[in-house]
């Protein structure tokens, strides 16, 4: 089946009892011991709920993998994967990294004895001459949040296996619509369902798969002993926007190019980073790996002041922290998603006070452009 169908019956054929098409919502925290002995399968919430097991199977599906869990939001999706390490072990990162996970290995993993490295994955020999023997993983994002650089997660997974590092992606920006790392050679995928997945600016979830049994157990014994479970009602909110996802995506990214092509244009924008420009560094590899560009782009504007007015005089399109649901949102990362980062840190990077992120939403694209041309006038 293609992945449209999959994405689409989402939560489909799960309730025999009733043919409920609508995946039933288990508000249990306990279950009843049919005997002495004896389960249900099902003994209690925090290990198991049935809602979360629809959910969980569903996302195991769709990223190819065969062990899906889901967490109370992204960040505890990253929390229990990152709780795979031990203390003295050494992390390899993406340098331009979601702001939150970079604080948690930064202001959390340090203090327990895990040491990280933040080289620009993008750069493949950049990660193998940051190789130690301490080294136990590489967490990346591809593209990278805010500057949207590519890195080639085949070329990355085989020096993984080589060295016998786990390979974690953020496919965050991608969905499993575009962009399927396990395939690629990763060993944990992992989601912010709070962006495209749930897609509706509704509900905070975080997605795990993996298709290795012992990373399964282990993933399955933090979720269990941790308890930063999706609750059932979360679960279901985040299955009925996944349904659409799909179609959200290809309107999204469909309006992302056209609003990457007409800012180049714009006298007022000096640089755009979008994956499905002719001229993006990482196009070629992107292509290879992944089957659309996404709704994600990210401009810088030729000032400051410019940042602040386009941020008070957009109308339609919102600003706001987040993305991925169905309205357009620009976010300002050097005071927003980014703000934990060290300033020498993110102006290295490119994380400017003139760079402005947009996720691009589903309005139609001439009320999209119309509002981004009013707001980046020459008024100031
Ligand atoms: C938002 C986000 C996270 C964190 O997810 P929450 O659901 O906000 O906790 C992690 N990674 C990426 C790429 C994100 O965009």
């Amino acid at each position: 089946m293609r992945q449209e169908s999959t994405i689409a019956q989402v939560g489909t054929r799960t309730d025999p009892q009733t043919g409920a098409v609508s995946p039933p919502i288990y508000h249990a925290a306990t279950y009843q011991h049919p005997g002495f002995g004896q389960s249900t399968g099902y003994d209690y919430t925090r290990t198991a709920n049935p809602t979360r097991v629809i959910l969980e199977r569903e996302i195991a599906k769709l990223e190819g993998g065969t062990h899906g869990f889901s967490f109370s939001s992204g960040m505890a999706a990253v929390a229990n994967v990152l709780s795979l390490l031990n203390q003295n072990d050494h992390l390899i990162a993406s340098d331009d990294l979601y702001g939150g996970t970079y604080r948690i290995v930064e202001q959390l993993f340090r203090r327990f004895g895990v040491d990280a490295s933040y080289v620009d994955t993008s750069d493949t020999q950049a990660i193998s001459n940051a190789i130690r023997p301490e080294s136990k993983a590489i967490f990346i994002e591809t593209p990278t949040n805010p500057m949207m650089k590519i890195s080639d997660i085949r070329e990355i997974a085989q020096i993984a296996r080589e060295h016998n590092l786990l390979l974690i992606v953020d496919n965050t920006f991608m969905t499993p619509y575009c962009q399927q790392p396990l395939a690629l050679g990763a060993d944990i995928v992992l989601h912010s369902a709070t962006k495209y997945l749930s897609g509706h600016n509704d509900v905070l979830a975080g997605l795990v798969v993996t298709g290795k049994p012992d990373l399964a157990e282990r993933i399955a014994f933090i979720q269990n002993s941790v308890g930063a479970v999706l609750g059932p009602q979360d679960c279901w909110l985040t299955m009925r926007g996944m349904k659409t996802l799909a179609l959200r995506m290809e309107r999204q990214q469909e309006n992302a190019l056209a609003v990457a092509t007409w800012l180049t244009t714009h006298k007022n924008v000096r640089a755009v980073y979008y994956p499905g420009l002719a001229e993006h560094t990482g196009r070629f590899v992107h292509q290879q790996q992944s089957n659309g560009f996404g709704g994600m782009l990210s401009f810088t504007v030729d000032s400051e002041q410019r940042v602040i007015q386009v941020l008070e005089k957009i109308a339609m399109v919102i600003f706001a922290e987040s993305l991925g649901g169905l309205e357009s949102m620009i976010t300002f990362p050097a005071r927003q998603t980014h703000a934990d980062i060290p300033i020498e840190i993110r102006e290295r990077q490119g994380i400017t006070n003139t760079l402005l992120r947009m996720s691009v939403g589903i309005e139609h694209i001439d009320d999209i452009i119309a509002d981004l041309d009013q707001a980046l006038c020459d008024s100031i």
